[in-house]
This record gives structure tokens, sequence and C-alpha cells, in this order.
């Protein structure tokens, strides 16, 4: 396999990701606030993902990111292939489940619903579960440092910040709906229960 088909692969289901957004982003309408939680923050973390794009187009345009690849066995970037498109399965699965409760902050909205539904009955969130899983494949499909770097940084800060911040954010609207909902489910990978 050449360089070029990898590249042209990654493309492809980036932009399959992307637009699987846009889609969701459009479908919601009439959304008001109730409360929102570290707005600035969040913000910042979601322009560090867009600056992550950066080298991502430069990979995928250019030769100049030659000096920072890996060698990876060529079944292995087509494991990244696959990794990224269960990713964008999981993410679509997760939107449709969340509806119009789904907001790029940490917000809760008039009227939202705790949903235990769909990917949510086995984890707290699987959207963000969606999003290393795509971030794991494009690291493995570039076999490129800088591109793995510019995505593992904004996921390490959504895992360190966001995820807690939301947990305490969703107990303190749904108190022991949202505990006894944590007792039952996992993280990011489900909870083994025998
Ligand atoms: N963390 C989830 C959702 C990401 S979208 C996931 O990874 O799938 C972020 C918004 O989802 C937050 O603002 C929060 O209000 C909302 N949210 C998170 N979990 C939810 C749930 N189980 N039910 C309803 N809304 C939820």
């Amino acid at each position: 396999m050449h360089e070029i088909q990898f590249k042209l692969i990654l493309a492809v289901l980036l932009l399959m990701s992307t637009d699987i957004r846009l889609y969701y982003q459009r479908n919601r309408k009439g959304f008001e606030t109730a409360v929102i939680k570290h707005e600035r923050r969040e913000k910042y973390l979601i322009a560090l993902f867009g600056l992550g794009l950066i080298p991502i187009i430069f990979y995928l345009l250019t030769s100049r990111l030659k000096p920072f690849s890996f060698s990876l066995p060529a079944r292995v970037r087509w494991l990244g292939a696959g990794l990224i498109f269960a990713g964008n399965l999981l993410f679509i699965w997760s939107h449709r489940a969340l509806g119009r409760n789904w907001s790029p902050l940490l917000e809760i909205r008039r009227g939202h619903t705790l949903i235990t539904e769909g990917p949510y009955r086995f984890i707290r969130h699987p959207m963000y579960a969606a999003i290393f899983l795509i971030g794991i494949g494009v690291s493995l499909l570039s076999a490129n440092w800088i591109v793995a770097l510019s995505y593992m940084l904004p996921m390490t800060n959504m895992y360190l910040f966001r995820i807690s911040d939301e947990e305490k954010m969703m107990a303190e609207q749904f108190g022991n709906e949202y505990k006894e909902y944590m007792r039952n489910t996992g993280r990011l990978i489900p909870k083994l229960r025998f």
C-alpha cells in the first residue's frame, strides 16, 4: 500500500465523522439553556480540537510531516481504519439516542431528560468513547506522531476535566436517578456483570 491510499481512506472516514456531526447539529433547533458550566474552558477545548485538525490537513495534503512518521505494519493501519469506522457508527448511535439533549458544551437544556437507552444503557459517555476510538484509529492509520499528538492532547484534556465535571453537573440535576444510573454503567467501557 502507498501512503496516498492510506491518506485517501483517512480523508473519507473523517469526512464521514464531520458529516455526522453537522447533520445532528442542524437538527438541534429550539435549544434553550437552563444551566451552563465551565463555558470558557469548554470553548477552549473545542478550539483545541479545531486546531488539531490543522496537522491532519497538512498530513493529508502535503508530505511535510513525513519526518514524523513511524513505521507500522499495513494490517495495523487497516485496524486503525476499522476503529475510525466503528467510532463513526457509535457516534451516530449516541447522537440518535441523545437527541435534543446533546450539546457541544456542558449544558442542561429546558426540558432536559436523562437518557439511559441505546449505548447509554452500557456506558455514560458513548460519544466521548467514539471520539477516543476515532483518535486511536487516526493515530494508527496516519502512523504520524504530529497527527497522533494533535488529537491526543485535546482528548486527554477532555478525559481529565470534562467527563468528571459533566457527571457532577448531571448528578446535581438528576440527583439519585443519575447516581443509580452511575452504579449500573461504566464511563467509557461497560461494567462487567456476572
Ligand atoms: N457525555 C455524553 C454526552 C456528550 S454531549 C457522551 O459522551 O455520550 C454533552 C451533553 O450531554 C452535556 O451537556 C449533558 O447535558 C448531556 N448529557 C450527558 N449524559 C447525558 C444523559 N445520560 N442523558 C441526557 N443528557 C446527557
